[in-house]
């Protein structure tokens, strides 16, 4: 169905695993809705897209949200936190300080970047994670689990988890992976993304919830290490033939949305390998 004056749809690709996805590029959330209890995982960009997305989880569920997932401290997943109905918000470990230390930077930083949606977020107060965890969590909800995995090391930021719900084989990778986008990589680290992304092929899903674009398969994990490899072979052809490295890279990946504005960090750190 599609939310009114939203740029967000719901898709229920599961009993009880409905998808909030974001049109455009824009963020995915989702709401894993068992027989006791429910848990959100993620918040959206803005406090509107998360109360649109929470009148819409009550037309299928009454049970109290019992906890918000972050999965990362990116303010297009996290400043709708306020308004979902929860006093449990749970994160991996350094996103809280992360957000008291850099909120209102970060949150300038999203307004430029999206100045359509600067009245909406910038007098938004960040509300920060309750609970954060270094290891992995099962959270029962009753005929479903949502599995919190923390993923070690830094990779698309420094801390980051994906969820499993091994009942319907479904990986919510968040911004692991984006389909059909350039996945921002201002707070990446690029070799730990890459293990990251090997870790997770190695898991028993069929089904890949990105962060931002269209559900898919598990070939999406594949799909996302080869844009690394794109980039990066790209890059390294045109140090050897001194050719433009931006120009070089934008061209490997032109089919993506984003590719022009967010190439600059995957210039810098595989131009430094050819340096
Ligand atoms: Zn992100």
């Amino acid at each position: 169905m599609t939310l009114e004056h939203t740029t967000v749809h719901r898709r229920e690709i599961a009993p009880g695993v409905l998808v909030y996805e974001g049109e455009h590029g824009m963020p995915n959330a989702v709401a894993l809705i068992g027989s006791e209890r429910l848990v959100v995982v993620d918040s959206l960009f803005t406090p509107r897209h998360a109360e649109v997305m929470m009148a819409d989880v009550r037309t299928v569920t009454d049970l109290p949200v019992s906890a918000l997932v972050n999965t990362h401290f990116h303010g297009d997943h996290t400043l709708g936190n306020g308004v979902i109905p929860t006093d449990r918000i749970i994160a991996a470990a350094h996103v809280k300080q992360r957000l008291e230390t850099r909120g209102a930077e970060y949150l300038d930083l999203l307004c430029g970047i999206r100045p359509d949606l600067e009245p909406e977020i910038e007098n938004v107060a960040w509300v920060l994670p309750t609970e954060e965890i270094d290891g992995p969590l099962d959270l029962d909800l009753g005929g479903l689990t949502a599995q919190l995995r923390p993923v070690r090391g830094a990779a698309h930021t420094e801390a980051d988890l994906y969820v499993l719900v091994p009942e319907h084989r479904v990986l919510i990778a968040s911004d692991l992976i984006f389909n059909g986008v350039l996945p921002v990589a201002r707070d990446s680290d690029l070799p730990g993304l890459r293990a990251a992304l090997h870790a997770l092929d190695q898991l028993d899903v069929d089904v890949v919830v990105p962060g931002h674009g269209r559900v898919g398969g598990r070939e999406l994990i594949a799909q996302q290490l080869a844009v690394l490899e794109d980039i990066e072979a790209a890059v390294y052809r045109a140090a050897a033939d001194g050719c433009d490295l931006t120009e070089a890279a934008v061209a490997a990946v032109a089919t993506l949305l984003h590719a022009d504005e967010r190439i600059a960090p995957y210039v810098t750190h595989f131009g430094r390998q050819v340096a």
